[in-house]
């Protein structure tokens, strides 16, 4: 048994079924904890009013309060992690620092580079499995080879699960095991945004409740709704899907919690619900075992596709203003929340690439500066899938059409109307392509193309077709 042991918060900002923690619990007599605000992440963040910066400070504010009706207290630094942990763990003299996994590749690097600055002072580093149900070589095909198409490896997750263990982690919180939490004697002042170099947001206004208090609300809301998942996920208009992403992201809630939910309730629902939490587990698979995937297109022979990339298109995407109303209240919706439904991100950035010709890896940063759930490994997997240069992607010579999907997903126009005001008075058909109305109907609703409204920045058919010969030039070069 260790004597005394750092619990490192990185991507699990809670106390209860948190392995690591657990563990730390379990295996020494006194633990203390410590969260980094890391200035080699903060530094890459564009805008000083960050959401997830927010988020992050007010889950600590909940987790230290947690941590400190249990006896410990939450040290939180503001520096560079790789020396900020090992000065740490001298300081309180611990034998040992635990911490999550984490599998983006920056993180693993950190957490090497951490490694060995403890190991030389005689400090052990141990990584232990949270954030996933199965992590690094633990779900390979019979080959040994790891899975690269998500129907085989969604089936071997669900043939192998009984294997892992589901039950809370520590049952009974922080404070269930052998060992005790501890409040270092150690300045522990939360520091503000405004230390931290950022500015207040509207996260809270927005709706969105930080913590594993909000988690737990945003699970109460969605447990009833889970049976008509299937049903209800691909309509952006409704509350269909569970809006757990941004604590999935910082941890605030227990993906085991979840898959035994899921299970438990075991309706059709359900079922299609824990497909997407395999698919969160497949796109860590996928960018652990394959991490060329950060920067380059899974498939090498999608690096040559001859992307036109026109800066003004570009730009009317970002800002929703390219003339197709659906791809622009997605792209409205993300500029304003920092959130966007899954089937309008797979449509805007289908539409990026297949109907704009911009690079993927455009979108994907854009993306990665916007969404409050931005994560490396699900971002660049949808946006490979979308570009169809990834693993199981949507085939190459499949293009959505920004209008069927429009009619399809939001049949009535509901979500367009929320982020696309200018076209609220067109009818439920016309909507969609509002382009196509006369100019006295145009005028009737208020919204003359070209003025109230932009002229749809391409033709599908004929961008269509581009993408297909971008496409085709790759493939007969090979
Ligand atoms: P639900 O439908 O309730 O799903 C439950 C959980 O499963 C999600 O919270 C998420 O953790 C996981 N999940 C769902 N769909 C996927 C998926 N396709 N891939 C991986 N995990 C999934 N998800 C992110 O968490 N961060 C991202 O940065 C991100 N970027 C994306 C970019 C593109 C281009 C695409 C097509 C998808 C992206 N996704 C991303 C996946 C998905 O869109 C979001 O997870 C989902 O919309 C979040 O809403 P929710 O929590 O209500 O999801």
């Amino acid at each position: 048994m260790n004597h005394k042991t750092l619990h490192w918060f990185r991507r699990d900002l809670r106390a209860a079924d948190n392995v690591a923690l657990a563990a730390a619990l379990a295996g020494s007599e006194r633990v203390f904890c410590v969260f980094v605000f890391d200035i080699d992440i903060l530094k890459q963040l564009p805008d000083r009013a960050d959401r997830r910066v927010e988020f992050i400070r007010h889950s600590l504010v909940e987790l230290a309060a947690d941590l400190a009706r249990q006896g410990g207290n939450l040290i939180v630094l503001h520096g560079s992690a790789r020396e900020e942990i090992p000065r740490l763990a001298v300081r309180l003299g611990v034998d040992a620092v635990f911490a999550n996994g984490d599998y983006e590749p920056a993180a693993l690097a950190r957490d090497g580079y951490v490694r060995g600055a403890l190991g030389a002072v005689g400090i052990s580093f141990r990584g232990f499995k949270d954030q996933v149900i199965f992590e690094k070589d633990e779900l390979l095909s019979q080959e040994g080879r790891p899975y690269t198409v998500f129907t085989p490896y969604r089936n071997a997750w669900l043939k192998r699960l009984p294997e892992i263990d589901l039950d809370p982690a520590g049952a009974g919180g922080a404070g269930g095991s052998g060992g005790r939490l501890e409040a270092a004697a150690i300045d522990t002042t939360l520091p503000s945004l405004a230390d931290l170099g950022f500015v207040p947001t509207d996260l809270l206004a927005l709706g969105f409740k930080p913590g594993a208090s909000g988690a737990a609300e945003a699970f109460a809301d969605f447990e009833p709704r889970m049976r008509h998942y299937h049903q209800a996920r691909d309509l952006p208009a409704v509350r269909g899907v569970s809006y757990l992403s941004v604590h999935l992201r910082f941890g605030t809630v227990s993906v085991r919690q979840l898959v035994r939910a899921a299970l438990g309730q075991g309706s059709q629902g359900a079922q299609a619900w824990l497909g997407e939490l395999i698919w969160r587990d497949f796109y860590f698979s996928i960018l652990y075992q394959f991490p060329h995937v950060a920067g380059h297109a899974f498939r090498r022979e999608y690096e040559g596709l001859a992307f036109t990339n026109r800066e003004d298109l570009f730009l009317a995407w970002c800002q929703g203003r390219t003339g197709f109303p659906l791809v622009d209240a997605a792209m409205r919706q993300i500029n304003r929340t920092g959130y966007m439904h899954n089937r309008l991100r797979m449509v805007s950035a289908s539409f990026l690439v297949k109907d704009l010709h911009v690079d993927w890896r455009w979108g994907e940063r854009y993306f990665s500066e916007r969404l409050n759930d931005f994560d490396l490994a699900a971002n660049n997997g949808g946006w490979q899938w979308a570009a169809s240069t990834g693993n199981d992607a949507q085939p190459w010579f499949r293009i959505f059409n920004p209008v069927l999907q429009s009619r399809r997903f939001d049949a009535d126009g509901v979500f367009i109307r929320r982020y696309v005001p200018e076209l609220a008075r067109c009818g439920d058909k016309e909507i969609h392509e509002p382009w196509k109305l006369s100019e006295a109907r145009q005028r009737e609703c208020g919204c003359v193309i070209g003025r109230d409204y932009p002229a749809p920045i391409v033709d599908h058919a004929v961008a269509r077709k581009q993408a297909l010969a971008i496409f085709e030039a790759v493939k007969s070069a090979r």
